[in-house]
C-alpha cells in the first residue's frame, strides 16, 4: 500500500512563539496518528526549534528549498547536508513559487532533487501547470517536462525515495481548488507516465495534491484513487484546519 502523507508548507510565515503554539495544537490534535503521515516544511531558521519540538512525536519535518551545491561560495544558500544536521526528513524542490519567482528551471530542480537524495533526505518534487498552460491544453506536456528532467538526471529508480506533489499553479494560494476529478486526471497521468519507465515504481510512489486544500475539501480530494495526500500551504498555518486535513489523509 502507498504511504499517505499530508505535509504543511509554511512558506515565509511564523515566529518562534507562533510556531510553538501551532505545533502544540497540531501535536495534540493528531495524537494517535501513525508516525510519518503528517509533516511540516518550515523556514530554515526554525529547523532547530522545530526539531526539538517534534523529535519525540509522530510528526516529521523538512525544509522548503535546498541548494543544488554541496558547499562553497554560495552566499545565502543552504546545503542538503546542513538540512541533515537538523534531521530533516523532507525538502521541497521545484515549488512553483521557486520556479516562477526565483527562476528555477527544471534542470536546476533536478540537481536539487539529487542533492536532497544524496544527503539521505526525501525530496518532495512539485510539478504543475499555470492557468494559461491549462487553458491552452498543455498541462500534460508541462508536467511531463518537469518529471522527465528528474528522471533523466536521477533515473526512475530514484522515485522510490521521493514524493511528488502535483500543484496546479492556478490553485496555489488562490482559494480555487482543482476538482477531485481534475486532480485525479493529472495524478493518473503522472503515474502512467512513470509506469512507462517502471510499473512498480509508479504503483508505489506517493503523489500529493496541492492547491487550496482546506478542511472542507481535503477528504473528497484524498478519496481519489491516485491522490495519496496533500501539500498544504495556507491551511497548514491554522492548527484546527491542518489537523482536520491530516486526519483526512491518514492511512
Ligand atoms: C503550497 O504552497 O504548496 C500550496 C499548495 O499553498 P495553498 O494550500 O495555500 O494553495
Amino acid at each position: 500500500m502507498r504511504k499517505k502523507l499530508v505535509a504543511g508548507n509554511w512558506k515565509m510565515h511564523g515566529s518562534l512563539v507562533q510556531n510553538n503554539e501551532l505545533l502544540d495544537a497540531v501535536i495534540a490534535g493528531t495524537a494517535g496518528m501513525r508516525k510519518g503521515n503528517c509533516a511540516v516544511c518550515v523556514p530554515y531558521p526554525y529547523l532547530s526549534s522545530v526539531q526539538s519540538i517534534l523529535q519525540s512525536t509522530h510528526i516529521t519535518w523538512g525544509a522548503q528549498n535546498v541548494s543544488q551545491f554541496s558547499k562553497g561560495a554560495y552566499t545565502g544558500e543552504v546545503s542538503a547536508a546542513m538540512l541533515n544536521d537538523f534531521s530533516c526528513h523532507y525538502a521541497i524542490v521545484g515549488h512553483s513559487e521557486r520556479r516562477s519567482l526565483f527562476g528555477e528551471d527544471s534542470h536546476t530542480v533536478a540537481l536539487k532533487y539529487t542533492a536532497v537524495q544524496n544527503a539521505g533526505l526525501m525530496p518532495i518534487l512539485c510539478v504543475g501547470e499555470s492557468l494559461q498552460q491549462r487553458d491552452t491544453g498543455v498541462t500534460q506536456q508541462v508536467v511531463t517536462e518537469q518529471l522527465d528532467a528528474v528522471i533523466g538526471q536521477a533515473g526512475v529508480e530514484s522515485l522510490r525515495k521521493a514524493v511528488i506533489a502535483y500543484e496546479p499553479v492556478w490553485a496555489i494560494g488562490t482559494g480555487e481548488t482543482a476538482t477531485p476529478q481534475q486532480a485525479q486526471e493529472v495524478h493518473a497521468f503522472i503515474r502512467e507516465n512513470i509506469a512507462k519507465h517502471d510499473i512498480a515504481v509508479a504503483a508505489g510512489i506517493t503523489i500529493l495534491y496541492g492547491g487550496s486544500v482546506k478542511a472542507n475539501n481535503a477528504a473528497e480530494l484524498f478519496a481519489m484513487p491516485d491522490i495519496d495526500g496533500g501539500l498544504i500551504g495556507g491551511a497548514s498555518l491554522i492548527a484546527e484546519d491542518f489537523v482536520t486535513i491530516c486526519r483526512a489523509g491518514q492511512d
